[in-house]
């Protein structure tokens, strides 16, 4: 059980951070014909200058970090206190008394469980995902729905847990020895099947997804996506200007459900250019595989972390049993030390996660210029992004380390400005992976 959480929490980070998101934002223009020279305005090749953050953006970096510490803390903070203070032994006799049979002990603590936590939690997620997104005029949210989003959340997750978890605490009964192996190759499969079904199934549930609305951009995008080799139908717009001023795309799903997902926001803020660009970048992450490979890298880690977890345990339940109020693992009240073990190792491994994600996102942007080669419209993409999404151009190590999941927006402005093999006679990374561009399909900016 303990396993699936670590893993899936794993998988789970990895896959939110690595998903293709653009959150700083790649860019590019339309599709310039493979070794045709592009027509474009002589000040096509000024460089474009990366712009000095304003004041509310520094505000909204600095209070991030404050707030990114004391979210840590959090995470750490209220498991171990549930598990110190024997409230999550508690919530075990209760689901004992009313359940009786062991699934359904498990379940109704699980889901009580749940519901406690999600209610020391609400004040922070309020203040995080409500009340600050407004101070700062990044959301267009009602409380109403931003109650009824984080209702909904919990559903899942609970729903999540009671699904996955139950599995991994029987193979703890069963096979003491062997559990954490046995219950990370399910976990594994257990990911697989959730980034798999996320698209179609959960992320409808809180949006909106339909095709493109504006038929001559999505025309262009599927110029550009045939020449990457994807097919057309994969690409979505999604309802966020209801919710958000913030602009985004991201790649999400797994073979016959991944996808290319554009926010409403993005469209309306970048001209067309500059949304090629991005849609450049986001099929660099789609054709690479990057969720496959986030998933992989997910993998390994979680198989570390299971055995770990499982050597560890043992002995802090050894140690602390008389305040835990439990005796092994296979309980189902040692619950919370799995989540705090979980929010230890992220912390632990977040530089290294963010590191590969960072250069999962370096790689879709050199594709999304390679393919696009339109060098300033994907710096001017870069630029929007960072001021939309009130970003600082260069933050530092701290925030490099353990929260950027991109490059900073003023490296990716600097690497659109100069990334110009193809001007050169150098030989391209990803040029091989595209499709012969068609003269009918080529637009021009
Ligand atoms: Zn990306």
């Amino acid at each position: 059980m303990r396993s699936v959480v670590a893993l899936l929490f794993l998988c789970g980070a990895l896959a939110t951070r690595s998903n293709g998101q653009i959150a700083n934002g790649p860019g590019w223009n339309p599709p310039t014909p493979p070794g045709a020279t592009a027509v474009s305005p002589s000040d096509d090749r000024a460089p474009v200058p990366v712009p000095e953050p304003g004041e509310k953006a520094i505000r909204f970096y600095r209070s991030g970090n404050v707030l990114w510490c004391l979210r840590t803390l959090w995470e750490v903070a209220v498991p171990a206190a549930i598990l110190f203070t024997g409230f999550s032994a508690r919530i075990r006799d209760r689901a004992e008394r009313i359940g009786r049979r062991w699934f359904f002990v498990v379940v109704i603590y699980l889901v009580t469980f749940m519901a406690v936590k999600y209610l020391l939690d609400w004040p922070l997620n309020c203040y995080q995902g409500f009340l600050r997104q407004h101070a700062y005029g990044l959301s267009r949210q009602s409380f109403g729905r931003w109650l009824g989003n984080s209702l909904k959340h919990l559903a899942v997750d609970t729903s999540g847990y009671v699904a996955f978890l139950w599995f991994p605490y029987l193979l703890m009964r069963k096979c003491p020895r062997r559990w954490w192996l046995h219950s990370w190759l399910a976990a594994t499969a257990a990911a697989l099947f959730v980034v798999l079904i996320t698209p179609i199934w959960i992320d409808p549930w809180f949006n909106q997804f339909c095709p493109m609305k504006n038929k001559a951009l999505e025309a262009d995008i599927l110029a550009l996506a045939e020449r990457a080799g994807i097919e057309g139908s994969r690409v979505f717009e999604v309802d966020q200007g209801a919710d958000t001023k913030a602009v985004n795309a991201y790649v999400t799903g797994f073979m016959g459900t991944k996808r290319i997902v554009l926010w409403d926001t993005i469209i309306a803020k970048l001209n067309r250019r500059e949304l090629l660009t991005v849609m450049g970048h986001e099929m660099g992450h789609y054709v690479l595989g990057h969720v496959a490979k986030g998933m992989l890298f997910g993998a390994a880690l979680g198989f570390f972390g299971i055995y770990l977890f499982a050597r560890l345990s043992g002995w802090l339940i050894d140690r602390f049993k008389g305040r835990f109020g439990f005796d092994s693992v296979s309980n189902i009240a040692s619950f919370p030390l799995i989540l705090l073990f979980v929010s230890a190792g992220n912390l632990a491994l977040d530089p290294l996660i963010l590191a590969f994600s960072r250069h999962l996102e370096h790689e879709a942007d050199r594709f999304g210029l390679e393919i696009t080669r339109d060098n300033r419209a994907a710096a001017n993409a870069f630029v929007k992004l960072q001021s939309e999404n009130l970003g600082v151009p260069r933050p530092g190590l701290m925030y490099t380390l353990c929260r950027a999941t991109h490059p900073s927006p003023g490296g990716r402005i600097d690497f659109a400005n100069t990334y110009r093999p193809w001007a050169k006679g150098e030989p391209l990374s990803y040029e091989h992976l595209f499709k012969a561009a068609r003269s009918d399909k080529v637009a021009t900016p």
